[in-house]
């Protein structure tokens, strides 16, 4: 076993004798919202938002971007387990701002022209808008989904709005 397996199973062993009647909630979220935000460690969108088990979806992948598969995990979130607000909140010192595409394909010794797109940015409120329009924009995503564009500061704790994404994702077609 690895200290860090090790470790991991120790803090689950106390989790579990905590569990208490946690074991009785169901899949549907409690407040009916979801978070897509980014995978970044200093990011704890349970504390930052005041979560508990069973209150909502939290969707993370690098950067927190309206990818393919978050979209697919937002409509089944919507369709199948009742969320109707889904914020998606982006931060500072993201690591997909600070590279670009091309310096990532580097570390991989990839060409410059290969299928993977990384996602970087390099304005945080304007990938945050971009992503709030990519969702709305989804021909599966019902209008009447609000979707709010946040960026969390990572020296503060904050989580501060950008509004014209908050505005374009109240958008009522
Ligand atoms: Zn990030």
């Amino acid at each position: 076993m690895t200290k860090i397996l090790d470790e991991l199973l120790a803090a689950n062993k106390l989790y579990a004798e905590k569990f208490g009647t946690k074991g009785d909630l169901q899949a549907a979220p409690i407040k009916k919202f979801a978070i897509l935000t980014c995978m970044d460690a200093r990011l704890d969108p349970a504390k930052f938002a005041g979560l508990s088990e069973g209150d909502a979806h939290v969707i993370r992948n690098a950067g927190g971007r309206a990818s393919d598969d978050a979209i697919r995990s937002l409509l089944i979130s919507h369709k199948l387990l009742g969320t109707n607000e889904w914020f998606v909140i982006h931060h500072t010192d993201c690591g997909l701002e600070k590279f670009s595409n091309k310096d990532i394909d580097k570390k991989f010794n990839l060409e410059p022209d290969n299928s993977i797109d990384w996602l970087t940015f390099s304005n945080n409120e304007k990938s945050v808008m971009e992503d709030v329009l990519h969702i709305k924009n989804h021909p599966l995503v019902p209008n009447s989904i609000l979707v709010y564009g946040y960026i969390y500061h990572c020296k503060t704790g904050k989580m501060i709005e950008v509004k014209e994404a908050t505005k374009v994702g109240a958008r009522q077609i």
